[in-house]
């Protein structure tokens, strides 16, 4: 499974914020949304192959206080590694977070999955993405994985919202799944900077608060910039 890092930080994003956890950042992604935060694993993905008992062995030599992993990417469900992975963190009892979005499934040992759905607003524009602009559109919305997943799994739905005009896709997204539970659904701001998620905070805070979501800041740019690592 390729890796691009391991680290300790805390949760910054979804209902699990906060939380001290390790992070195990997989590499290689089968989408190129345009605002990716981690283009090292997508546009152009790093890192090395390791072995399950190595992730394992970082995993732990990495743990803190309390027992919570966070398997994010790039897109980890690429990796059939995932299903010894989380069985062996499972029986060592790790709470385990999945970070997808939500385009393939298996059938991973998962406590929390996170589906980070990607809509019409993440498509790539042809001058920088050539063919994977067709590409990300036609994989980028997987229904009957996405049915699959909040099936069988506790859920969070966090979509990235840049403007104003995206809420009319999240609306439709979640009119095309009924079942999904309006309190696990989270609507972060998209950007890298403090400065443009305060201010794209204040518009979507008050959509959230008129429609029952959950408003999904990013703490970690707050708390530490976007860097890597964190
Ligand atoms: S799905 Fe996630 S990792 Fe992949 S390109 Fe989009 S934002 Fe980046």
């Amino acid at each position: 499974m390729r890796i691009a890092e391991i680290y300790g930080s805390l949760q910054g994003e979804g209902l699990l914020t906060g939380t001290p956890s390790v992070f195990v950042r997989a590499s290689g992604c089968n989408l190129r949304c345009w605002f990716c935060d981690t283009p090292y694993t997508s546009w152009e993905p790093e890192g090395e192959d390791w072995s399950v008992e190595e992730i394992v062995g970082e995993v732990e030599r990495q743990r803190g206080p309390t027992l919570h992993a966070v398997i994010t990417g790039g897109e980890p469900m690429l990796f059939a590694e995932m299903i010894p992975l989380c069985d062996r963190l499972h029986a060592a009892a790790w709470h385990i977070t999945i970070e997808t979005a939500g385009t393939l499934f298996l059938p991973v040992h998962c406590d929390l999955m996170s589906i980070s759905p990607k809509l019409v607003n993440s498509t790539p524009p042809a001058e920088r993405a050539g063919k994977w602009r067709e590409r990300h559109d036609r994989t980028r919305h997987q229904p009957q994985v996405i049915r699959r997943l909040m099936g069988a799994y506790d859920y969070q739905l966090k979509f990235v919202v840049d403007q104003p005009a995206d809420l009319d896709q999240v609306q439709a997204w979640l009119a095309e799944f009924p079942e999904a539970r309006r309190d696990r659904v989270l609507l972060m701001p998209q950007g890298i900077d403090a400065a443009s998620l305060a201010a794209k905070g204040k518009w979507l805070g008050q959509y959230c608060r008129e429609q029952g979501f959950v408003f999904c800041p990013r703490k970690h740019i707050e708390w530490y910039g976007a860097k890597r690592g964190t």
